[in-house]
Formats: structure tokens, C-alpha cells, sequence
């Protein structure tokens, strides 16, 4: 299962975010074999408001939505990647996850102490991908050198990963990140075989005070969204981790009277965990039947035997074809044979895309 990291300078609310997320989100094992069992990594269900009106539509009981793992990576310092702090250990972490989310503290509050004694979301961004881009300039050329050093033999491969490593270093020396690279897609693939920390995906989480929440917004986060925008190609969302806390220990509709006493239309979280859903690449399809209702993730891009896949490795090999109708179209026929009727159902091949929110039935070989 593909895992989002949280990361940030101490005392920022990661901690507590990821309580929150781990506590009101967390998903039934049992659904998801392969995740991984540690006390920071949280299985949490991507919430999806299609799997409701499906469930009606297929007159069954059980939804079972997507999910995605977080990691709370705690104790990121200036530093770290000169060994300050537990500096490599967090390195090394960071590295593991496949996108980050990069909370931010964005409210003052005398009692929480500030590692930077004052609240500078973008000084304190700047520290942590500093670090960043400092252990991933010691990878890039040490990487550099091995590739030259193999590339003296006219070695095809150690010729464009030198070439390319090279780009990286200077523009890791400039101060920016990977991610912000311009590139050709072969080497967007090249670079990823590189492993570096900033080449991956940030979605800027700002951690706001309670009074904040109803306006959506601050000083504070404003800065973030336009420098997460300028300098990181990166996009920002607002959370209280703190009432996010408080709400992940209250049932659904008493936190539904919360957040309405608050002013504020639905949690925060939600939206982090779509977005990072997004950032990594991933979208969902619907199976519906009898039985249950079910969102099943698959990488964007990926065509029909591969999606097969996702539920059981041999349905890719045995793919025969697809039926598929979309969820909008199975909504506005408001029921499966309407669908048919209207003929919203389409049979798809191997090469057949598939988009977020098909509803499928897989045909396969026996
Ligand atoms: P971490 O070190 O980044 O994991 O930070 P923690 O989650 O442990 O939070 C540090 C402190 O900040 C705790 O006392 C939290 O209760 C507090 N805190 C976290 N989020 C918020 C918030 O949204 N508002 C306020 N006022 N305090 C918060």
C-alpha cells in the first residue's frame, strides 16, 4: 500500500494529526492485507462521498472505501542531515514514503513551545527542506561519481544517469528541490530510480488555531499557499490538528454538531486525505454488488488487466474484457438496468484507461 509521510519541525501538530487520522479514519485490517503493522504507520480510509448512493443503488450493506497508509515521521531538526537529532534515522524514513505531507505550524499559542521561538511557516519550511536538499546533494554526487567512474567504459546508462546527475547537483545547489526539475518524462523516470528526498511530492499541510478554522484561512497560511505554489510546484490545505483530535473522539454526528457549532462545513482531514490521495498518483473504481460495495485504488494511467490486477493478481493474467459505466452516468440512470437501457454500459479491451470513478465488472478466463 502506498504510504504518505508527515513530516515537520517538533511541536508543529504532527503528532496529533496523525491521532486523528489513525483514530476517525482507521481502516478495518482485515480488508487490507498487505499494509504494514507499526505503532507510527496508520492504515486510513480515503473518504469518497460515491460510495454512499452506490451502496443504494447495488442494495447492499457493506461499503469497504480505499485506503492509504500515513507515517508519522517525527523529529526532523536543522541539521538532520548532518547526523543532529536522530538525522539519518528520519532520513532514511523519508525516504521510504512515496509522497509527503509537510505540516506546518500556522497558529500562535504561548503555551506551545516554538522550536524557532517565533511562528515562521516559511522559515521553518525552508529548515526542513534544507535538510532535504543537503542529504540529497551528498546522494546526487556520490551518485555522480560511481556513474562517472562506470561511465569511462562508454556505458550507455552510466553516460545519461551522469549526465542527468549532474542537473540535479547544480540545481540542488541552487537551493531548490528535485521536484521543481524541468524535465523530459524519461528522465522523470531516471530521476525517480535516483531515490532523493526532494524529488518527491509535498502537499503543505497548515496546522491553524481553533478561532481560525471557520475563516479557512490566515496570514499565515496565505504566505504558504503562495510559496508552496512558487517555489515547490506544491499545493497547501488547512487543518486544526487539534480539533481534529477532539473530533476523532466523538461519534459522527455529534461531530457533526461540533464542526456546525465551529462554523465550519466539514473536517479538514477529509480534504488532507483526498489530497494526498491525489498527490500519489492514485484514483479509485467501483465494484458494487450484492455483497458489497467497494473502491479499489489503481495508479493514474493504468489500463484495464492491470486494474483487474488490483483485485486479485490473476484476474490480469485471465483479463478477458471489462464492463464498465461511470459513476455519473449510473446516477443519472439512477439504477443498473436504467444504465443498460441507456446504454451506459461499455465493453473495454486490454488497452482500455481506466478513469476515477468507473464502476466495473471484470470478465476473466478460467
Ligand atoms: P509534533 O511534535 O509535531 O508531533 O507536535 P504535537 O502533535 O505533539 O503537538 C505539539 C503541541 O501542539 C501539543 O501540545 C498539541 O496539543 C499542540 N497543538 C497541535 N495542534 C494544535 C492546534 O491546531 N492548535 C493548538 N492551539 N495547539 C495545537
Amino acid at each position: 500500500m502506498l504510504q504518505a509521510g508527515i513530516v515537520g519541525l517538533p511541536n508543529v501538530g504532527k503528532s496529533t494529526l496523525f491521532n486523528a487520522l489513525t483514530r476517525s479514519r482507521k481502516a478495518e485490517a482485515a480488508n487490507y492485507p498487505f499494509c504494514t503493522i507499526e505503532p507510527n504507520v496508520g492504515v486510513v480510509e480515503v473518504p469518497d462521498e460515491r460510495l454512499a448512493p452506490l451502496r443504494e443503488i447495488a442494495k447492499t450493506q457493506v461499503i469497504i472505501p480505499a485506503a492509504i497508509e500515513f507515517v508519522d515521521i517525527a523529529g526532523l531538526v536543522a541539521g538532520a542531515s548532518k547526523g543532529e537529532g536522530l538525522g539519518n534515522k528520519f532520513l532514511a524514513n523519508i525516504r521510504e514514503v512515496d509522497a509527503i505531507v509537510h505540516v506546518v505550524r500556522c497558529f500562535d499559542d504561548d503555551d506551545i513551545i516554538h522550536k524557532m521561538e517565533t511562528v515562521d511557516p516559511i522559515r521553518d519550511i525552508e529548515i526542513i527542506n534544507t535538510e532535504l536538499i543537503l542529504a540529497d546533494l551528498e546522494s546526487a554526487e556520490s551518485q555522480l561519481d560511481k556513474n562517472r567512474r562506470r561511465a569511462k567504459g562508454q556505458d550507455k546508462e552510466a553516460l545519461a544517469n551522469a549526465s542527468l546527475l549532474e542537473k540535479v547537483v547544480t540545481h540542488l545547489n541552487d537551493g531548490k528541490p528535485a521536484v521543481t526539475m524541468d524535465l523530459t518524462d524519461d528522465e522523470r523516470v531516471l530521476l525517480k530510480s535516483f531515490c532523493l528526498l526532494s524529488a518527491k511530492d509535498v502537499l503543505y499541510a497548515c496546522n491553524v488555531a481553533e478561532d481560525d478554522l471557520a475563516n479557512g484561512s490566515n496570514n499565515y497560511t496565505a504566505k504558504v499557499a503562495a510559496w508552496a505554489a512558487e517555489h515547490h510546484g506544491a499545493s497547501s490545505c488547512v487543518i486544526c490538528a487539534r480539533i481534529e483530535e477532539e473530533l476523532s473522539e466523538l461519534e459522527p454526528a455529534e461531530a457533526k454538531e461540533y464542526l456546525a457549532d465551529l462554523g465550519v462545513d466539514g473536517s479538514g482531514v477529509t480534504g488532507l486525505i483526498q489530497a494526498a490521495y491525489k498527490l500519489l498518483g492514485l484514483a479509485s473504481y467501483f465494484t458494487a454488488g450484492e455483497k458489497e460495495v467497494r473502491a479499489w485504488t489503481f495508479h493514474v494511467g493504468m489500463k484495464a488487466p492491470q486494474c483487474a490486477g488490483v483485485i486479485h493478481t490473476d484476474f490480469e493474467k485471465k483479463f478477458i474484457k471489462a464492463e464498465v459505466v461511470s459513476y455519473v452516468d449510473l446516477m443519472a440512470a439512477g439504477s443498473v438496468p436504467a444504465a443498460r437501457d441507456a446504454g451506459k454500459y461499455r465493453l473495454e479491451g486490454k488497452e482500455y484507461v481506466f478513469k476515477d470513478g468507473d464502476v466495473a465488472l471484470f470478465k476473466v478466463g478460467g
